[in-house]
């Protein structure tokens, strides 16, 4: 089968070779999938760099944090040859080969049965970023966000998770505002939905005063650092954030006042450890919720070739929308 491999050289930096392996090289697990469509996220584009972004323990390594494609195999009772299933997380990509090869072996614990409604390549338009985004929509709403509420934003909202995120929350009927450092990206994240567009520089801006106008009655943050920061404090009167990425930083220069003062909800959203009942919410959730044709005006098709150079662009913040790689 063919596959991407990341090789270590003799200096210690992994690269990429598209290779034909053998299936006996597949790590144990038990169920055998044929991927049809895998993708790629920001965690690929540091799986894919010579350094591993510390997340890759061993090489040679498969990445690929999310697949979907056929069963070919399975020891597993609640799986059988010719399923249609979809993977994200639990390390697959990072720890265990992931979904940049023509069939992966997994844990049936990992799987997802494909939702009536959604083809696998959808369901890789979707991806990790477009699953983590429901995740947050949920959390959102679980602590009482209609609608109603007043207007969302989205950080980061030309990239994989806030496309999604902006598109969701569009059809659901929320008025959404993306946040883009892409002034380019405008008519894109218009055409998804939203109905403003914020500039980076405008909320990038570090502010004395820990309380201003209360604007957003909800967020769903890719950035985190300064303006996930800035956010706490722009946020309605018992409004939340779903912080969900730090591909502006890690660290979280906030003041508590929002917190105390009004009442305000930072909800963390992981997409990697969640049980199975969640994910089986959130992808039902994805089918109903997602208007299939803006998924189609996220997609950037690609082939294993395409990943490495994908990889460096993504981890630049210059990837559009949704990659998918057709295996
Ligand atoms: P993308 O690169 O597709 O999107 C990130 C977007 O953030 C970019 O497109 C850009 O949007 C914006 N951005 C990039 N750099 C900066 C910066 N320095 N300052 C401000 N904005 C910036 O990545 P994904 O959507 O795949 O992932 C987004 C984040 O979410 C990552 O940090 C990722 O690790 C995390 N993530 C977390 C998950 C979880 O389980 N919690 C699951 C999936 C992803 P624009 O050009 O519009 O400004």
């Amino acid at each position: 089968m063919r596959a991407l491999v990341m090789e270590q050289g003799a200096d210690g930096l992994a690269e990429a070779q598209i290779k034909d392996i053998d299936d006996s090289q597949l790590p144990a697990g038990d169920v055998t999938v044929q991927v049809e469509y895998s993708t790629l996220n920001y965690k690929d584009g540091l799986c894919l760099s010579p350094k591993g972004g510390g997340l890759v323990r061993n090489y040679p390594h498969v990445p690929g944090i999310d697949f979907a494609g056929t069963v070919e195999a399975s020891d597993d009772a609640r799986y059988a040859p010719g399923d249609k299933v979809v993977l994200t997380g639990w390390r697959v990509g990072e720890v265990h080969w992931g979904g940049y090869a023509e069939k992966a072996q997994v844990k049936a614990d990992w799987l997802v049965p494909l939702p009536d409604g959604l083809t696998t390549r959808q369901a890789m338009a979707v991806g990790t970023a477009g699953f983590t985004a429901m995740l947050a929509v949920l959390a959102l709403e679980d602590h009482g966000l209609t609608p109603d509420s007043g207007p969302v934003l989205v950080t980061g909202a030309a990239g994989g998770v806030g496309s999604v995120a902006t598109a969701i929350l569009a059809n659901l009927g929320y008025e959404v505002a993306g946040v883009t450092g892409r002034p380019e990206q405008a008519e894109y994240l218009t055409s998804l939905g939203a109905s403003q567009i914020v500039a980076r520089s405008e909320i990038n801006e570090v502010v004395k005063r820990p309380l201003e106008a209360e604007t957003w009655a909800g967020c769903i943050d890719a950035v985190g650092g300064e303006m996930l920061a800035r956010v706490l404090g722009q946020l309605k009167y018992g409004g939340s954030v779903a912080a969900i990425g730090l591909a502006g930083g890690a660290n979280l220069p906030a003041s508590v006042i929002p917190f105390l003062l009004r009442g305000v909800n930072l909800l963390g959203i992981d997409s990697v450890m969640q049980p199975f009942e969640n994910r089986a919410r959130a992808w039902a959730r994805i089918a109903s919720d997602l208007p299939m044709d803006k998924l189609e005006d996220m997609i950037l098709p690609a082939t294993l070739e395409d990943l490495p150079q994908l990889g460096a662009d993504i981890l630049k913040g210059q990837v559009k929308g949704r990659v998918v790689v057709e295996l």
